[in-house]
C-alpha cells in the first residue's frame, strides 16, 4: 500500500512513519515543517514540503503519487494556545482539512485515518470514557477536532470516502531506539517538562492542583506510549483497506496515573530527586481522564504492549537525555 502521512515530521506522525517503514509499507510524507522536524523523517521515504491549505500542492501530490490511503496528523494541538488563538485552530484544523478533503474527493482517494483527541469529550460523564459518551469540548482545540470528525462523517455520506477517527488520550514516550522523540516548542506536556529537571533545563516541576477529588489530590490521566499509538494507525489503515465502515476509536491504556505518580516514576527512572512545587490548578483540567479502549482492541485488534509507566518514562528519558535541546541542536 502507498500511504501518504500528512504531518509526518511531527511527534506522533514521525513515530507512525517509522513503524510503517519497519512494516515494509510504501510511505510518502508531507509536512509544512511549522512545528515538525525534518530530522524526524527517515531518509528512505519520499518527502514533500507543503501545506494542506494549498490545494495546488495537494492536487500535484495526488497526481504524482498513487496514494491508497492518507493518515492525517497535520493539525495544531496545544489546548492553551487554542484558547488564546482560536482562529488559528479553526483555520488550520478545519479549513486546512476541508481543502484536503476536496482534493481527496477529486482524486478518488477514499481512505483516511486521522488524529482526534480525548478533548472532544470535555468534562467526562463516566470513567472509563466510551466512544458513545457525550462530546462537549471545553476548548477550541477539542471543538475543532470534533468539528473535523463531523466534516468527515458528512463527507463520507456524500462522497463514499471512509475514515477512522482515533481519539488519543495522553501520548507520551519515544521510540525505543532513542532516535526520535517528543520535541515541542514551547513544551507544555507533563512528562517532557518533568524530564527537563534532570536535564538541567528547569529547577523543579509544578504540580497543577493538589485538591482534586482523586486519591492523592492530583489529576489522573491515561498515558499511552507513542509506539502503541503508531501501531493503531497501521491497524486502522488495514481496517479500511479491508472494506470496513467508518468509525471512531479511543486510544488509551485504560489505566490512570496521577501527576504525583508520574513524578515519582520519573525520579525512579532517572535517579534524580526532581523537586516538585505544589501550584494552583490549571484552567480547564478535568480531575480524571481515562479511556475505555475495548472497542479498538476488539474491532482493530489493537494490543498496546508498552503499557507500563516505567517503560514509557524510560523511553522518553532515553530520548531526552541524548537530545536535551531537541533534534541535534
Ligand atoms: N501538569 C502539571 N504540571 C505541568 C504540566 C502538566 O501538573 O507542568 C498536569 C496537568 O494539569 C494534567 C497532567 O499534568 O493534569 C497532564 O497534562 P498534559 O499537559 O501533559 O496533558 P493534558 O492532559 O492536558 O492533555
Amino acid at each position: 500500500m502507498r500511504i501518504l502521512v500528512l504531518g509526518g515530521a511531527g511527534y506522533i506522525g514521525s513515530h507512525t512513519v517509522l513503524q510503517l517503514v519497519r512494516a515494509g509499507e510504501e510511505v510518502i510524507v508531507a509536512d509544512n515543517l511549522s512545528t515538525g522536524h525534518i530530522e524526524a523523517v527517515p531518509k528512505e521515504v519520499i518527502f514533500y514540503k507543503g501545506d494542506i491549505h494549498d490545494k495546488a500542492f495537494l492536487d500535484d501530490l495526488f497526481k504524482a503519487e498513487h496514494i491508497d490511503a492518507v493518515i492525517h496528523f497535520a493539525a495544531f494541538s496545544l489546548v492553551g494556545e487554542s484558547v488564546v488563538k482560536p482562529l488559528k485552530y479553526y483555520d488550520n484544523n478545519l479549513c486546512g482539512t476541508k481543502v484536503l478533503l476536496e482534493s481527496m474527493v477529486e482524486h478518488g482517494v477514499d481512505k483516511i485515518v486521522f488524529s482526534s483527541t480525548a478533548a472532544t469529550y470535555g468534562e467526562p460523564e463516566n470513567i472509563p470514557i466510551l466512544e458513545t459518551d457525550r462530546t462537549l469540548p471545553t476548548n477550541p482545540y477539542g471543538e475543532t477536532k470534533l468539528a473535523m470528525e463531523k466534516m468527515f462523517y458528512w463527507t463520507s455520506l456524500a462522497h463514499g470516502l471512509r475514515y477512522v477517527s482515533l481519539r488519543y488520550f495522553n501520548a507520551c514516550g519515544a521510540d525505543s531506539t532513542g532516535s526520535i522523540g517528543e520535541a515541542h516548542d514551547p513544551e507544555s506536556h507533563l512528562i517532557p517538562l518533568i524530564l527537563q529537571v534532570p536535564n538541567g533545563r528547569r529547577e523543579s516541576i509544578a504540580i497543577f492542583g493538589t485538591d482534586y477529588d482523586t486519591p492523592d489530590g492530583t489529576c489522573i490521566r491515561d498515558y499511552i506510549h507513542v509506539t502503541d499509538l503508531a501501531q493503531a494507525h497501521i491497524l486502522a489503515v488495514k481496517y479500511l483497506a479491508n472494506g470496513n465502515a467508518s468509525d471512531v476509536f479511543n486510544l488509551g491504556n485504560g489505566v490512570g496515573y496521577s501527576v504525583r505518580e508520574v513524578i515519582e516514576t520519573a525520579r525512579k527512572v532517572t535517579g534524580h530527586p526532581i523537586p516538585a512545587v505544589e501550584s494552583e490548578r490549571r484552567a480547564g483540567d478535568p480531575a480524571r481522564l481515562v479511556a475505555s479502549s475495548e472497542k479498538a482492541r476488539k474491532v482493530l485488534g489493537w494490543n498496546p504492549c508498552h503499557d507500563s509507566l516505567e517503560e514509557i518514562i524510560s523511553d522518553a528519558w532515553n530520548w531526552h537525555k541524548n537530545h536535551p535541546n531537541v533534534f541535534g541542536k
